[in-house]
């Protein structure tokens, strides 16, 4: 089938207009905007197999992320060719200035396999433009996954943002605000699937983090567990020993790098109600706590390298720069 010519062809997100007039002007270049206009083309960008588009609409962030666009293109393309695009059924769409959440499923078919899931997606607008950031997936069609809670969620600040490089000021008092602040932190920090955020990366420049904290269970995994929350946090007696293990973070989005740190630290800080609190960590937990208060004075990980290391992940900073502050393809 032969799309884009026939003014008549229906476009392949189902929506039941002509190509020419639904998906078609985003996949030539037209801004979608709304995140579900967004959704929309990119469904149909796979069921014609258009890689280029998919991987120009995917946040930094996303797992699917990939430094390599020759292989992710072909990964792409793979999964186009050996899949059936039978409908995409919207259940649900939320939206806000920057982040929006599309409940859908996809309706597919691989070797005459029913291979239909159903995903809640997050897209994030940066620079005017959405972005598919990441999704949570349900086998087969499962419109019990809808949630429709208001959605609270952050612009977050990424690498080259000035206010990461600030020290935050201390928190005097615990007001509504930075309760309500907390709160949207959690669900910002979940939603991204990261383990712990700081007020800097959500463009609070306080001293105030959030993580949640790491368990080792079986086989050395880690389980991120309750919520924990830090009001101005001090860090002394820095363990002798340190290991090194990859770090990465919501402000610099598809870097990683091995960072070597103290095993154990003391944290002195305060809670929400304000009672003061002194622990001895280590591990992840004690990795964590010295990631986000690095944050709250103006540190990133990226700052712990060696000059070698540094230096091979600057075309990788200077491209995520670009994409996040001047607008320009990925
Ligand atoms: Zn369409
Ligand atoms: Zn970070």
């Amino acid at each position: 089938m032969e799309h884009g010519n026939n003014r008549r062809t229906p476009c392949p997100c189902k929506s039941g207009n002509a190509y020419a007039d639904c998906c078609q002007p985003f996949h030539k270049g037209k801004r979608p905007d709304t995140a579900l206009q967004l959704m929309r083309s990119r469904y149909s960008a796979y069921a014609l197999c258009l890689p280029a588009y998919i991987i120009h609409t995917t946040h930094p962030g996303s797992p699917q992320f990939c430094h390599d666009t020759a292989e992710w293109s072909k990964k792409i393309s793979e999964f186009c060719t050996n899949t059936k695009f039978k409908n995409l059924e919207i259940l649900y769409f939320q939206e806000t200035a920057s982040f929006a959440t599309v409940t859908f499923t996809a309706h597919l078919a691989q070797d005459k396999k029913d291979t239909s899931f159903t995903e809640k997606s997050y897209f994030e607008k940066i620079k005017g433009k959405w972005l598919y950031r990441s999704g949570q997936l349900f086998e087969g069609h499962a419109p019990n996954v809808i949630t429709t809670n208001q959605l609270r969620l952050l612009p977050i600040a990424y690498y080259g943002s000035p206010i990461l490089r600030k020290i935050g000021d201390p928190i005097a008092n615990m007001t509504a605000d930075i309760r309500k602040l907390v709160e949207e932190m959690v669900e910002t920090m979940d939603a991204c699937n990261g383990i712990g955020l700081a007020a800097p990366q959500i463009h609070h420049s306080i001293k105030l983090f959030v993580i949640r904290r790491p368990v080792e269970i079986e086989g050395g995994k880690i389980e991120w567990r309750e919520v924990k929350i830090f009001v101005n946090p001090e860090l002394s007696m820095p363990s002798r020993e340190t290991w090194k293990v990859a770090e990465g973070c919501l402000s610099i989005p598809s870097i990683h790098a091995e960072v070597e740190r103290p095993r154990e630290v003391t944290v002195e800080y305060s809670d929400l109600e304000g009672n003061k609190i002194k622990e001895r960590v280590s591990g992840w937990e004690a990795r964590v706590i010295m990631h986000e208060t690095d944050h709250v004075n103006g540190i990133l990980f990226i700052d712990h390298l060696g000059a070698d290391e540094r230096q091979y992940l600057e075309p990788f900073l200077k491209s995520l720069e670009n994409t996040i502050h001047d607008g320009t393809e990925l």
